[in-house]
């Protein structure tokens, strides 16, 4: 059974507790890493700078805490392969159904293909630095 690295743990953590029942249960089946749970305001600021997030802090569902959303990506990661995104997408997205945890998947967002990104519907939180 594939297990998380010490540093997926701790992303993983930071992540309402919805988010860390839905991928504690993904890892046991699909292999994967977390990259991103919680980001503040510099590592947000610092995500936006180099592209690899369209907004500042205050409007991602990651500044709030516990994060909203979570970052995951099939283990080992490959970002060319964007079949394998889709494949681990619906495999979370499955699971996620069966908990009856109401997420969306940034890889259906209209204007920006976020393929590494779940959050929650519906959830709101406190925002801090
Ligand atoms: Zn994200």
């Amino acid at each position: 059974m594939p297990s998380y690295s010490a540093k997926s743990i701790e992303r993983l953590k930071t992540c309402h507790p919805l988010l860390q029942d839905l991928f504690n249960e993904v890892i046991k089946h699909r292999d994967c890493s977390i990259l991103y749970g919680h980001r503040g305001r510099a590592e947000q600021e610092e995500a936006f700078n180099n592209g690899r997030s369209k907004a500042h802090f205050g409007q991602s569902q990651h500044n709030f805490t516990p994060s909203l959303a979570v970052d995951a990506m099939p283990w080992p990661i490959n970002w060319e392969d964007i079949k394998g995104i889709h494949e681990f997408a619906g495999f979370v997205l499955g699971v996620a159904a069966e908990k009856g945890i109401p997420i969306r998947w940034g890889g259906h967002f209209k204007n920006f293909f976020d393929g590494p990104h779940f959050e929650l519907i519906g959830y709101t939180g406190v925002l801090k630095e």
